[in-house]
Parts: C-alpha cells; structure tokens; sequence
C-alpha cells in the first residue's frame, strides 16, 4: 500500500479526551474515530487489525470443533420474554420499535436467540455435542462507556454456545473452549492468565474470566506468578482426547488466580511472597457453563439414550475483539508509539524513502516495494514529500514490526536500513537481504 493512496489521518496532538494510553495511541495513529459516547467508526488501519484479531480467533474456535453461523444484531424482545430476561436485563438494553409497533431490541448477547435456532432443529443426543458462534457486533448501554475501545457501547464479540446432553459433556465442551481461549490470546501476543470468576446461580467451578494483566485494566486480580511462564498448548493438540483436555484445564487451574470477585485473601496469602501478584488486569475473554437456565424455560429438549427428554445443557463463551485491539495496545508500546505483534499487526513492514524525488531512492523503493508485494509481505510504503524525522515519527507510532529505510547515503554502498520496532535495532544490507529477511 502506497500511504500516498492511503488514508491514515494521522494526529499530532494528542487528543484530551483520551484517559488511557491505548486510547490516545489509537486517535493519533488515526486507526478508529467516535462517532457518539462508546460507538467508534473503524478507520482503515484500525480495520486491519481488527480483522486479523478476528481471523485468529476464527482459526482456533474452527480448530476446537466449533462452528461459525451469523446472527443478526436485532432480535424480538419476544424471544427475551420466553426467558424472563426482557425485563431483567434493564437498561443496558437499547430497545427498538419498528413501524408495526413491534418491539425489537439491539442484542447485548445472543443466549436465546441460539437457544431458539437449536430447538428448531435439534432433537436427539445422537446430534451433540454441539458448539455454535458468531462475531457479530453488540449492543450495551453501560453506564459508563470510557477509555476508547476497551468499554464501548457498541463492540465486536464473538459468542459461543454449546449444547450438552449432560454436565459430563458440558465439562468437555468448557474445556475445548478454555484450551482454545489459550491458545488464541497466546497467538495474539498475549499472555492471559484464566481466573475463576462468579459462576451465577448454578455455582461451580466452570466459570473462568481471561485476563490480561495491565495497570489500565479495570479488574483487581489476584494470582500466582507461575502462570507468566505456563507454556501453551500446541497447535496439534486433540481436540477428541477429553482426557487431555481435562488434564490442561486442571494444570491450568492448579495454582491461585481469581477475580476481585471471587478473592479468598487466606489462600493468596499462603503464597511464597515472590509469587504473589496482586495486580489490575483487564477482561479479555469470559467462558461460563450455565447448564439449562435457558433451555429449560425456551423448552430445548433432547432425547436421551434411554428415551427420556431432557433439557439441553448449555455454556457460553465470549471474547471481545475490539477490546483486544486496544488491550494489545496497553500490552506493547513504548513513548514512540505502538509496538504491535507481528501476528496482529496492520502491516509487517514501512518502507520509507528518505529523499522522495531523488531518482536512485524512488527506484530502489519501487523495486523493494513490487519485491516483497509480489510475495505477499504486507508494506505500507510511505512515498510523502515529509522529511525523514516526519516518517519515521509516523512508523513508530502506527507501530508496524519492520521499518525500511532507504536514502542515498546507504544506496551509495548499495545497503538499505532495516530496524525492528520491538527492540530499535538496526541494520544495513542490501536490498536483497533485506527482502529475504521480511519476506520470511
Ligand atoms: P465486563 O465485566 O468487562 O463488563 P462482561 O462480563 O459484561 O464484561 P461478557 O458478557 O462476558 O462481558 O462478554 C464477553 C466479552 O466481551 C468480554 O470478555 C469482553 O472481552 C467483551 N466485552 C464485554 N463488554 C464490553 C464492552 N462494553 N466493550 C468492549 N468489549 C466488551
Ligand atoms: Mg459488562
């Protein structure tokens, strides 16, 4: 992409309205822009990263076995009477009515909804288990929407339901989801840490919140240091061995981790000392089993082995993808700007002339360019008439992994610069190298 063509509004102030620093980073890298309090319009950059947060998750609910349908963002709040929820949910809910009077809603959540796809079709134990999602945008009015992104009103999830035909069932379904939640914050460049959180009215253990630790987040967390280092599962593990799986989940919640909500001070405080992290953390993920609180009301009834019909056992799991853009912000930066991680980042490389206009350089940019475009390497070329501190303020701040500078004074020994953002460091080698190296 040449940035002549392309549409990044970048800010040189900093905007005041922006409490946190993800916030402030994504106003001025021009990646999104409020449109009301919590509604944000996506700009172009800001686009590319949600789409490729929203790629990764797709590829590893896909891997666990679950299956993406798409549901509309408007629902009838008779589907939310059948549950008792229309009037139980309060004013979060943004309620709607259409010409006929008819009185529609803008889904915070979509429970019923699913609930009423599956007992339309779905009959026997023989057709589960069963897991559905969808990304799909949401609607709460919260109180309080604030810090860009990460409380909106209007935000990006992915939702998952599962269908069970008894708890023992239910508990395999929860844990492909938990070890797939790993694995996605993991490809994300994240290190999440999964903690018990309030599990409702069924109680149990099969409740757990994802949480990032950031000193912006909003949860107080408490947790045992070890899990910064657990290793993650791989990507070839079986999705079909529930004995694996449990065997994960349990390693995964053998030592303390909770939520302020549900912090037992005693047990945090028989941590070694150095192992203790009491920190603020931010919610990425939210996985829940919550049995057959809905299927029961909504009637979604299976036939059991033994010819009895029970209600469907069922467990929701939600991740929040405009969230994370901004979590993996408050994550990876430094004063210059964004450091994005390679798998999420809008771009892999900025390539910048240093002297645009001056023949040698513009070729040597066209040619790297057309080089690492032909082989799928995403560069934003950056061909303004800027000076060159104009450039390379603007490539720290978007934060793309690879920087290539290119200017007359290293064409002269035939080398171009390359610098990784992460780490500052650079080097020079010739342009045949450096295409290799960001082509890898
Ligand atoms: P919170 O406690 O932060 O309000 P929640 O418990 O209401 O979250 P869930 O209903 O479990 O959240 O939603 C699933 C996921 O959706 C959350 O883990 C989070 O990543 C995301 N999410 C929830 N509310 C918002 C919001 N207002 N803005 C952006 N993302 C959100
Ligand atoms: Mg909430």
């Amino acid at each position: 992409m040449r940035l002549s063509r392309y549409f990044l509004p970048i800010l040189r102030e900093t905007p005041k309205e922006a409490e946190i620093v993800s916030h402030r980073l994504m106003l001025r890298a021009g990646m999104m822009r409020q449109e009301a309090a919590g509604i944000y319009a996506f700009l172009p950059l800001g686009f590319r990263v949600l789409q490729k947060i929203c790629r990764i998750v797709r590829e590893e609910q896909d891997r666990s076995g679950a299956l993406e349908l798409l549901m509309p963002t408007i629902q009838s709040a008779e589907l939310w009477r059948e549950s008792g929820r229309y009037e139980a949910y309060g004013k979060e809910m943004l309620r709607i009515s259409d010409r006929h009077e008819r009185e529609m809603l803008y889904g915070p959540t979509n429970e019923e909804m699913i609930t009423e796809i599956f007992r339309a079709y779905v009959r026997s134990y023989k057709d589960l288990p069963l897991n559905l999602y969808h990304i799909q945008w949401k609607f709460r009015d919260e109180v309080r929407p604030r810090f860009g992104l990460m409380r909106g009103r209007e935000f990006l999830m992915k939702d998952a339901y599962s269908f069970d035909v008894d708890q023992a069932g239910a508990r395999n379904s929860y844990n492909k989801m938990f070890v797939a939640y790993l694995r996605t914050f993991a490809r994300l460049g994240l290190k999440s840490i999964p903690m018990r959180a309030e599990s409702g009215p069924i109680g149990g253990d099969m409740s757990h919140e994802f949480i990032i630790l950031a000193s912006t987040g909003e949860s107080e967390v408490y947790c045992h240091k070890d899990y910064l280092d657990f290793a993650v599962p791989s990507a070839d593990i079986d999705f079909d061995d529930p004995a694996l799986l449990q065997a994960t989940v349990d390693k995964w919640t053998s030592l303390y981790a909770a939520t302020s909500e549900k912090h037992d001070p005693a047990s945090f405080a028989k941590l070694p000392p150095d192992k203790q992290v009491s920190a603020r953390g931010i919610e990425v993920g939210h996985i829940f089993y919550f049995g057959t609180k809905y299927s029961e009301p909504m009637k979604a009834l299976v036939a059991t082995g033994d010819g009895k019909e029970v209600p469907v056992h069922m467990g929701s799991y939600g991740i929040g993808p405009s969230r994370l853009v901004a979590a993996i912000i408050e994550a990876s930066h430094d004063d210059a700007g964004i450091v994005w991680p390679e798998a999420v980042a809008p771009f892999k490389v900025a390539l910048l002339n240093l002297k645009q206009g001056d023949a040698a350089t513009d070729g040597a940019c066209e040619q790297l360019y057309r080089d690492l475009t032909k082989k799928g390497v995403e560069v934003l070329y950056n061909d303004l008439d800027e000076r060159p501190g104009a450039k390379f303020a603007a490539a720290d701040l978007i934060g793309v992994p690879y920087q290539v500078l290119i200017g007359p004074r290293g064409l002269a020994e035939g080398k171009v610069e390359v610098k990784r953002r992460a780490d500052g460091s650079r080097e020079m080698m010739s342009p045949v190298a450096a295409s290799d190296l960001l082509a890898r």
